[in-house]
């Protein structure tokens, strides 16, 4: 078991790519905090983990709370006793509009879940994980992170600095033993996506997007993820790794 006896944090971890790491790392042997707004989803996880002869409990929390993302990190120590993981993957699509027209509200919105919400995730990992020899954080942006995509501005600036602040962390800690990288998943089948894929014409222009013909899964991105996460990735930090079936290659 690649994590046996460490101890990670998963946001966003009711559903989608944040279940499937929070399983993948438990598969490998990490005793795993799920957090999640949404309470329901996150204890199936917890249930999935168990039924898998895993260990995991669930923390409700808000990314987009500094104090939440404090109170996050002090469950896993006063749980499990330390924090050697954590995958910063909580997030949300947010409106569709070109910018001129994009609403502020959604803005504001969107930039204080999946920005906002990974530096107040990694404030208190990063203090954390220095407390005992280092640690590895990997957060999830999305192609998005290194491309346009029209009519979500917030969302691919917000991807664009979850890499910036990945970057920094990264140069910052690294001889702290804390590695930080980031993954761009392409188009995955999760909730988040499910209405997209409603529309017939829309699920053909997605699918037109991926040169390997289909859309990805949460359990590739976890496999990712998993690695990033693990010792395997020792001299891996600062980095950006696209899982998108060939959508940057284009
Ligand atoms: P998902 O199934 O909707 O999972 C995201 C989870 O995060 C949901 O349970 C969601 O709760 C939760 N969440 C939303 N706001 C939160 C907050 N403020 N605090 C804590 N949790 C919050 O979506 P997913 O596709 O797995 O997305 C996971 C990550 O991958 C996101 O960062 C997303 O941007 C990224 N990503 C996804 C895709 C894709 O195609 N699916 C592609 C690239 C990147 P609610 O259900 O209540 O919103």
């Amino acid at each position: 078991m690649q994590l046996s006896g460490q101890v990670a944090l998963v946001t966003g971890a009711s559903s989608g790519i944040g279940r499937a790491v929070a399983l993948a790392y438990a598969r490998e042997g990490a005793k795993v905090v799920v957090s999640d707004v949404v309470a329901d989803g996150g204890h199936e996880t917890v249930r999935a983990v168990q039924s898998a002869g895993g260990q995991a409990c669930f923390v409700a929390a808000d990314v987009s709370r500094p104090e939440d993302g404090q109170r996050l990190v002090q469950a896993a120590l006063d749980t499990y006793g330390r924090l050697d993981i954590a995958c910063n993957n909580a997030g949300i699509g947010g409106p569709q509009a070109p910018t001129a027209d994009y609403p502020v509200d959604g803005w504001d919105k969107v930039i204080a879940v999946n920005l906002s919400g990974v530096f107040y995730g990694m404030k208190p990992q990063i203090a954390a994980m220095l407390r005992t020899g280092g640690g590895a954080i990997v957060n999830i942006a999305s192609i998005l992170g290194a491309v346009a995509f029209a009519n979500s501005p917030a969302y691919v600036a917000a991807k664009h600095g979850v890499l910036g602040l990945t970057k920094t962390a990264a140069v910052e800690y690294a001889a702290q033993g804390v590695r930080v990288n980031a993954v761009g998943p392409a188009f995955i089948h999760t909730p988040m996506i499910a209405a997209l894929e409603n529309a017939p014409e829309v699920q053909q222009m997605l699918l037109a997007l991926h040169p390997i013909g289909r859309l990805g899964t949460p359990e590739e991105v976890a496999e990712l993820v998993l690695w990033l996460s693990s010792p395997k990735a020792s001299f891996v930090t600062g980095a950006y790794y696209p899982v998108d079936g060939g959508y940057l290659a284009r």
